[in-house]
């Protein structure tokens, strides 16, 4: 009989979960990689990003600020007194990636950088950047935004 599903094309609601997946066919029959062990998936848990990690409290950081939607700590290598880095908890990779459904999100990631510059008591007075790419800087694949304050900032920056 061999695999009768293998090279079936199967049309459906899919579900993954921590690197399991399962798709619910119309008609309701359900297949999963747990049992059809014909299919080869490509679904794995990608390595989890630094700003995940921190999210997650599987690494410390020295959070100044944080709510259901996003956080504040830090940078461990700071290149101004104050330099701080707001990210939301949502994995979004960079600012391209912002789409209309994080509307509320994006607007809140501003507001929790007006307070937290105000409670630094920099606020008119410090440099907000968010390095998107690899060719701008970006080093760690989270959104994030730098606040850097507490010393006179150059322009251009390098
Ligand atoms: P990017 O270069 O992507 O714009 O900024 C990434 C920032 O994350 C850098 O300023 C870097 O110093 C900071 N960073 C990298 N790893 C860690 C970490 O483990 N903890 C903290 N607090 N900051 C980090």
């Amino acid at each position: 009989m061999g695999y009768p599903h293998a090279l079936t094309r199967v049309e459906g609601r899919v579900a993954i979960r921590n690197g399991a997946w399962e798709v619910t066919a119309a008609g309701a029959a359900s297949y999963s990689n747990q049992n059809l062990f014909a299919v080869r998936t490509n679904v794995t848990n990608a390595e989890k990003t630094i700003f995940k990690k921190i999210i997650d409290g599987e690494i410390p950081a020295d959070i100044v600020y944080q709510d259901e939607h996003c956080l504040a700590f830090n940078d461990i290598a700071p290149q101004a007194p104050i330099h701080v880095l707001v990210i939301p908890k949502k994995e979004i990779e960079h600012l391209d990636a912002i789409s209309a459904e994080d509307a509320f999100l994006a607007a809140h990631l501003f507001t929790v950088i007006q307070k937290v510059t105000r409670d630094l008591g920099v606020n008119h007075s410090y440099r907000l950047i968010s390095n998107c790419g690899a060719a701008a800087g970006q080093t760690v694949p989270h959104l994030h935004f730098h606040i850097l304050a507490g010393r006179n900032l150059q322009w251009p920056p390098g």
